[in-house]
């Protein structure tokens, strides 16, 4: 039986990884860390969590000696590392807790593999899950390759490209078997409200101003969640070892466009009349160091493994608004505690 460490397991993606590996793998025991942040919520997995080949652990990547005890006690054969703090917005006012969780954090996971592989990497591998953010923004044109060189702008995506590097470092340095992945947007069940598409989707139901960055001319590149996770399970199965895939969904939306469509979504749902949810669009400050566009060319892990977005963006987006509006107790939970209080902070100029 293999033992598979997932990090951040009870956040967004980290849930919809945990969940397609228990169900697909009973001949795997999955052990999902998570230091439950903020963004952290066990009702995400709260399907699985008696499955007997799952087991959920709290604590924290930081702390080096708790990873090291964990790593002796269970001689994980994999590790997929989902655990990050994720949101810009955050990173801005806070840029140490990135580099505390998202550089030390993949650095201590790096040292314990390492320890407890010995050099002995066979069926051994680590596979660092990141973002497109790393190659930070591009003009009108073009796209991001495996070979663009990195360029972050925000403190959360200097943290991640300093923390791929390491596991860049680690393989070249001391031969320790890897696989990264940069990936775009995801969106979809189980997303934290902070982000666009389920903020969006809060305050439409709630009658709330839609806060929309700058001239909302920003472009972005959309993933459904699920198709993302099908992705990671493919690239930790079948990816090379030693190597990067970008993943993304061929999917360029500008944010203003996308609210907008998001909008006429939410007034058919609701039964508003049509041009309802549109009021609500307030243009506010921009974020410092707003990268325009990102856009992923993942034809790479479609050629070598065969993978492309099982959705359509429309698809997507309705499964997406359906999950919302039939989990509205989800989403009071999580935004009646802290996050209520960070959002009033967060738009109240
Ligand atoms: P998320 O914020 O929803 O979840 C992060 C999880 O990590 C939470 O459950 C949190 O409790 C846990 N965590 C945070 N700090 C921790 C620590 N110190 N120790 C243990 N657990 C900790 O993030 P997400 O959107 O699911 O992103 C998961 C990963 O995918 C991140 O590494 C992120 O950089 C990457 N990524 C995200 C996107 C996206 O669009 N969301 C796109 C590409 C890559």
């Amino acid at each position: 039986m293999k033992k598979i460490l997932i990090t951040g397991g009870a956040g967004f993606i980290g849930s919809h990884v945990v969940r397609l590996f228990v169900k697909k793998y009973p001949q795997y025991q999955i052990f999902n860390l998570d230091a439950l942040t903020y963004a952290g919520n066990l009702e995400n997995i709260v399907d699985i969590e008696k499955a007997p080949n799952y087991t959920f652990i709290k604590g924290d990547i930081v702390d080096a000696v708790f990873i090291d005890q964990l790593f002796a006690e269970h001689q994980f054969d994999g590790v997929l590392h989902l655990a990050a703090e994720s949101h810009v917005d955050r990173s801005i006012t806070d840029p140490l807790s990135f580099v505390k969780t998202n550089v030390i954090g993949t650095m201590n996971l790096l040292n314990a593999a390492k320890a407890t592989w010995q050099g002995n990497y066979e069926g051994k591998r680590f596979y660092h899950i990141s973002t497109d953010e790393v190659y930070g923004s591009l003009g009108a044109e073009g796209l991001f390759t495996e070979t663009t060189a990195y360029d972050p702008n925000s403190p959360y995506s200097a943290s991640k490209a300093s923390s791929d590097h390491f596991v860049r470092a680690y393989g070249e340095t001391y031969g320790l078997p890897y696989v990264l992945t940069n990936c775009s947007n995801n969106y979809g069940p189980f997303h934290f409200p902070e982000k666009l598409i389920p903020l969006f989707i809060n305050n439409i139901i709630q009658n709330k101003p839609l806060p929309v960055y700058g001239d909302g001319k920003y472009t972005r590149d959309w993933l459904f969640v699920e198709d993302h996770a099908v992705a990671i399970d493919l690239v930790f199965h079948e990816g090379e070892n030693h190597d990067t895939y970008n993943i993304g969904g061929f999917n360029e939306w500008q944010n203003i466009d996308l609210v907008k469509l998001l909008c006429k979504i939410m007034d058919e749902k609701l039964g508003r009349a049509a041009g309802t949810s549109e009021q609500l669009i307030s243009y506010v400050k921009d974020r410092p160091g707003h990268d325009l566009r990102y856009a992923i060319d993942a034809t790479k892990i479609s050629k070598e493994l065969g993978w492309k977005p099982s959705v359509t963006f429309e698809q997507g987006l309705e499964r997406t608004v359906n999950w919302y509006l039939e989990n509205q107790t989800w989403l009071n939970n999580i935004t009646s505690g802290e996050y209520a209080s960070y959002y009033e902070k967060q738009y109240s100029n």
